[in-house]
């Protein structure tokens, strides 16, 4: 049985979570600005919890506009360190200038992603910390990305000669691609952008399909997304997915993905034209129903359906159904989700696959499928995408 491997993203909340829960996770993810807004968090972190990691060099500059992005100033930092500040006409990053230096942009971003945390572990000696320099080494490096708005602009060119120039710079650590893709891209045959981006000497791949939620689209692009991930497995490298949810958890189970990154809580996918800023609400997380609902809904559901209990000790302690969603603790929900996460990644696919199908006919029993059809209705997509994938098909 093919089992993908879980990280998380890291946010300066989440500290007392990653720290306690080491053996429900596989690695964390740091992003950039994150790692220069909180430098002694992230280095602690790294040291403490003893995981591999990997950094997210771009994340925020995804778009060459800056238009859409909070917290600017920690972004134009990364930028100062990218050595690419310079380029920014107004908010936007101009293109020529880029393409003119891009050599250099690239050696900053790996540079950054092999030094910037035993660089700052120096700081750390305050506290007593003293981390072994192996402990702060990212498992793989990222070549830098854009999004990508098609294939064959601009931006698909300059993400291919990006990695042209970061492969003599890998030495001997792993590098891999990034294939950030708008959504709309999957409708086309991803052979040619697998192809063109398989280069010799990439060792992996990172995929991020912008703004893709896979409780939202319907059977025909969810179907369109499992192809995907099956058509760039076959290239022999591993597939990280950089923005995935539970439905990525089945996909991983199909030996199609190796390993599924998403913050706890939040960032099951990321839509980089809205203006995100921090503070996510209070959601809990239901495992037969695998996705997050806002507690009112959930204390709803629990209540008409108490099969859709857990009984783990963090949902013991929140008690959701009978406290009130001011009271309820926000560690308790995520240490719930990140043990439910868990189970759902030690689980064979075919007993995923039917637990699915017995809690659509058990919501269904309970009256409820109908009533609550927005929040529901994924279990029927997924069922009716994966259904050719389960040994069980009628
Ligand atoms: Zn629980």
């Amino acid at each position: 049985m093919k089992t993908p491997e879980l990280y998380y993203r890291v946010l300066q909340t989440d500290g007392d979570v990653l720290k306690k829960l080491t053996n429900y996770y596989d690695g964390i993810v740091i992003e950039a600005h994150i790692l220069e807004h909180y430098t002694n968090f992230t280095t602690s972190l790294v040291s403490a919890i003893k995981k591999p990691f990997f950094i997210d060099p771009t994340h925020k500059l995804a778009l060459f506009n800056l238009e859409c992005i909070a917290e600017k100033e920690w972004v134009i930092k990364i930028m100062e360190v990218y050595k690419i500040s310079e380029y920014l006409q107004e908010k936007e990053i101009d293109l020529e200038l880029l393409r003119e230096h891009l050599n250099t942009f690239v050696k900053a971003t790996i540079k950054y992603q092999r030094a910037r945390l035993s660089e700052s572990s120096g700081g750390l000696k305050l506290f007593g910390i003293v981390p072994e320099s192996q402990e702060l080494k990212p498992q793989i490096i990222l070549a830098p990305y854009f999004l990508i708005d098609g294939i064959n602009t601009e931006s698909y060119k300059l993400n291919l000669e990006i990695i042209e120039k970061a492969i003599p710079l890998k030495d001997k650590d792993k590098l891999y691609a990034v294939l950030a893709l708008e959504g709309h891209l999957l409708s086309k045959d991803p052979s040619k952008i697998i192809s063109d981006f398989a280069k010799e000497g990439v060792d992996g791949f990172c995929v991020w399909i912008s703004d893709f939620r896979e409780y939202d689209e319907d059977p025909k692009m969810l179907k369109k997304y499992v192809e995907f991930f099956e058509e760039l497995s076959k290239v022999g490298k591993p597939v990280i997915n950089l923005y995935g949810g539970a439905f990525s958890v089945f996909i991983g189970k199909l030996g199609f993905i190796d390993c599924i990154v998403q913050g706890i809580g939040y960032g099951e996918y990321r839509n980089p034209f809205v203006h995100a800023t921090g503070g996510y609400p209070k959601r809990y997380y239901i495992p037969k129903i695998h996705r997050f609902v806002p507690i009112h809904l959930a204390q709803e559901l629990l209540a008409a359906v108490p099969e859709l209990k857990c009984e783990c000790d963090f949902c013991l302690e929140a008690n959701i159904l009978e406290t009130q969603e001011e009271m309820i603790n926000a560690s308790s929900l995520k240490k719930h989700y990140v043990l439910s996460r868990w189970r759902e990644k030690q689980t064979d696919f075919n007993d995923l696959y039917r637990n699915l199908t017995n809690t659509i006919q058990l919501l269904d029993e309970h009256g409820v499928l109908d009533k609550y059809w927005y929040h529901l209705r994924h279990l029927k997509n997924w069922c009716e995408v994966l259904e050719s994938f389960s040994s069980e098909r009628p």
